[in-house]
C-alpha cells in the first residue's frame, strides 16, 4: 500500500489519526469505547426482538388455555400480538402455512389464527 495523504478520522471522536493508514481509531480507549456502545446498541436490539416474541408465546399460550380454536389477529394484535414476528415458517401444500414461535405453531388466514398447538420439539 503507497502511502496516503487522506486525513482520517477516529471512529469514536472524529480526532485526525495520526500514523498508519488503516488505523480506525485514534487511541485504544476509542477503540474500547466504540466496540461497547455497538455491543450495547446490539444487545438492546436482541432483547427488543426477543421480547417482542416472548409476547407472542405468551399470547398464544393464553388463546390456548381460553379454548378459542379461531381467535382473530386483530383482537391479538390489540393484546400486542406482532405477526410479523416468527421463529419459523414453513410453506405447506394447499397453502396452509406453518409459523412458529418457539414450541407453539400455528395456521393463519387473513383474519383468524387457527391449528394452535405445541409443535414437537426439534431435535
Ligand atoms: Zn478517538
Amino acid at each position: 500500500m503507497q502511502d496516503s495523504y487522506e486525513e482520517k478520522l477516529c471512529l469514536n471522536c472524529g480526532t485526525p489519526i495520526k500514523g498508519r493508514t488503516d488505523k480506525l481509531f485514534c487511541c485504544s480507549r476509542c477503540k474500547n469505547e466504540w466496540h461497547n456502545r455497538l455491543t450495547g446498541e446490539q444487545r438492546r436490539r436482541r432483547e427488543r426482538v426477543f421480547n417482542t416474541l416472548w409476547k407472542n408465546y405468551k399470547i398464544l399460550e393464553l388463546v390456548m388455555e381460553s379454548g378459542d380454536p379461531l381467535p382473530e389477529i386483530h383482537a391479538l394484535t390489540d393484546l400486542g400480538f406482532r405477526p410479523e414476528y416468527v421463529t419459523g415458517f414453513c410453506r405447506r401444500r394447499g397453502g396452509r402455512d406453518e409459523y412458529r414461535c418457539f414450541d407453539i405453531s400455528y395456521n393463519k388466514t387473513e383474519a383468524r389464527l387457527y391449528n394452535i398447538r405445541r409443535a414437537p420439539e426439534i431435535g
